[in-house]
């Protein structure tokens, strides 16, 4: 287990989600790989994109990018948006900027493809909107944060954002990317080389108990054939001479 700096907390723990330490699954097909579920891997996304627009300068000079931060603590906040699921493939981005060719509810320069109704990727809930309107839909669709949510978020953000020294591992904006990747090799090895040795183990068990059943087996065997021959001489084919 690696500590912060001061020691305080764990930076990352192997096993256990990247962003909450719950313990992961011991399976290694388990996604999102580090995290317990896609809410906290977005938690980890954003907070990285939040330290790094805010030491970069973007967060202060670029609207768009306090804009974009905003919408992600909105989603975080109702749960996590799955931006796998939400990514949409080159080829069917091209169809909806052919199909629609302007933004659908004002008819301005179409700039971003939206999602009609949450995830379904396919064509038919995809549109082309400019960027106000996509704002304005995205608004519209997002309640104003409560108060417990708002204090969630400022503590994200003294907890997280602010400390120089990233609080945890998935927080580094310049290592996660590349540790997550090393971290998610090094875990899939540990729990596919212990699925081998519970598979040589369940083997092995049961190998023994297949012996242990062919062992009962001759037993039974000898039994018989002790008994063929104990009763050998008794049969009705067995005859003695009459006394
Ligand atoms: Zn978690
Ligand atoms: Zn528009």
């Amino acid at each position: 287990m690696t500590m912060t700096p001061a020691g305080i907390a764990p930076l990352f723990e192997p096993d256990h989600c990247a962003n909450c330490f719950e313990p992961l699954p011991a399976d290694y097909r388990h996604r999102p790989w580090l995290f317990c579920n896609v809410l906290c891997r977005e938690t980890a996304n954003t907070i990285r994109y939040w330290r790094k627009t805010a030491r970069d300068g973007r967060f202060d000079a670029d609207p768009e990018v306090r804009y974009a931060i905003g919408i992600r603590l909105a989603h975080m906040l109702r749960g996590g948006y799955d931006s796998d699921v939400r990514r949409i493939p080159t080829d069917v981005r091209v169809l909806v900027i052919e199909r629609d060719k302007a933004c659908v509810r004002c008819g301005g320069p179409g700039e971003e493809i939206d999602h009609i109704d949450e995830d379904g990727g396919d064509p038919g809930n995809l549109q082309l909107l400019c960027k106000t309107c996509h704002h304005a839909k995205t608004a519209e669709y997002l309640a104003p944060a409560s108060q417990d949510q708002s204090d969630l978020i400022f503590v994200l953000l003294i907890a997280r954002v602010v400390p120089t020294a990233p609080a945890q591992l998935c927080d580094d904006e310049i290592e996660w990317v590349a540790a997550e990747r090393t971290l998610r090799g090094e875990r899939i090895v540990r729990l596919r080389s212990a699925a081998v040795r519970d598979q040589a183990a369940a083997s092995e068990a049961a190998a023994a108990r297949k012996a242990a059943a062919l062992a009962l087996d001759f037993d039974d065997d000898d039994d018989e054939d002790r008994d063929e021959d104990y009763y050998a001489g008794y049969g009705q084919n067995t005859h003695y001479a009459a006394g």
